[in-house]
């Protein structure tokens, strides 16, 4: 057995991004300013989007970007139930309703044949996540927005460094938003990007980001600022923060590298665990992308076990090897259970995962033996409970 705890995720911070950090603290200007600037531009110009807008979270950026499709009450929007809490929680906080749609069994990503179902006079945006950094069915549902004239908002939280047919996320026709929180593929400690080639969107979340106040407000203080600054809008105060941008601007170029071991990782798992029939592995879409492994999260087929999805987590713990919960389904939550009237049976492939899935370590810092020693972990708490 392992002698030291192996967590499922740890962020991977050089020294360059320390010492980044330590020039914005020396240097006087710590909230936003010319750092912030140049992770914008080098973020842009990484995933080829036209705008990109920083902000102090993922969250902030679904947030604002529903607050500026003006949703009103009755107003729905499509989304999957296999996602983090503040994907479904904005659009309640804007005042519109969840739509949840079923996932598919492979890939866990929203069901795009499924949407249609959904689809009501009501109906004005479509949220899919690209779960584990996966690329959703995007041509589907581009074609289904298309059809319905829908607003698509990529949650691409998972997804920095996807590809999609060639495309990197972030580069297509929509707007999607990034998470750099410390378990996601870069992190800027807490950190958000929206990315949309739309000007009149980016420029609106620009200003209510911070206050209201015009684009440029940050240099208000400098040499080149006018301290006069005008408020446009009542807004927020969603800002990154230059020793944010610090960290980001030094983890970017890893981030290809990082996806790389992730990758060896993840092909590693899929092998190893290929003749284990009590774990179902996760599944490859059949189009052409470049998954970004964010997470690596198998099926455990409890039914064949004596115990179940915790119990299992609880074991492998035992063990010294960490492991996550991406996710218990939106509609297994007391509020959403409540909220959403969902009955047993609307989501028959969220059901299932939610009650099978757990996410094992999975981190660029993580060696070959680590892995092994996972593996192992993993089969010794099967041998011991299978029925
Ligand atoms: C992490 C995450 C978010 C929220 O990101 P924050 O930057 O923590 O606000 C949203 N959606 C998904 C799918 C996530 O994994």
């Amino acid at each position: 057995m392992r002698k030291e705890f192996l967590p499922f995720s740890t962020p991977t911070i050089g020294d360059d991004e320390i010492n980044e950090v330590v020039d914005s603290l020396k240097s006087g200007w710590i909230t936003t300013g010319p750092k912030v600037k140049r992770f914008e531009d080098d973020f842009k110009a990484y995933v080829g989007a036209k705008y990109a807008v920083p902000l102090s979270s993922a969250t902030a950026g679904l947030h604002l970007t529903l607050l500026a499709l003006r949703l009103k009450e009755g107003d729905e929007v499509i989304t999957t139930p296999m996602t983090f809490a503040s994907t479904v929680s904005m659009v309640i906080l804007c005042g519109a309703t969840p739509v949840l749609v079923d996932i598919e069994p492979g890939t866990l990503n929203i069901d795009a044949a499924a949407i249609r179902a959904k689809i009501t006079p009501n109906t004005r945006a479509i949220i899919p996540v690209h779960f584990a950094g996966q690329p959703c069915d995007m041509d589907a549902i581009f074609a289904l927005a298309k059809e319905f004239n829908l607003t698509v908002i990529e949650d691409a939280a998972h997804a920095a460094g996807t590809e999609y047919k060639g495309e990197k996320i972030g580069s297509l026709d929509s707007i999607s938003i990034f998470s750099f929180h410390p378990n996601k593929n870069i992190t800027t400690g807490e950190g958000g990007m929206v990315c949309t080639p739309d000007e009149t969107l980016a420029e609106e979340i620009s200003l209510l980001k911070f206050h209201g106040m015009s684009r440029e407000a940050w240099k208000r203080f400098s040499a080149t600022g006018n301290p006069n600054y005008e408020i446009l809008l009542p807004g927020f105060k969603y800002n990154m923060m230059d020793i944010q941008a610090a960290l980001g601007i030094h983890q970017l170029p890893k981030l290809d590298g990082f996806i790389a071991k992730r990758t060896e990782i993840a092909e590693f798992y899929n092998a190893a665990f290929a003749d284990v029939a009590e774990l179902a592995r996760p599944a490859y879409a059949g189009y052409e992308q470049r998954h970004a492994w964010h997470l690596y999260t198998p099926l455990v087929r409890v039914e064949q076990l004596s115990i179940d999805r915790d119990q299992f987590m609880a074991e492998l713990k035992k063990l010294n090897i960490g492991s996550g919960l991406h996710y218990k389904a939106i509609h297994h939550h007391p509020y959403y259970r409540e909220a959403l009237s969902i009955k047993t049976g609307d989501l028959p492939n969220a059901d299932y995962a939610s009650d099978r899935i757990l996410s094992l370590p999975l981190f660029p810092k993580m060696t070959m033996d680590d892995a092994s020693d996972v593996v192992e972990a993993v089969k010794d708490v099967i041998a011991r409970n299978r029925k």
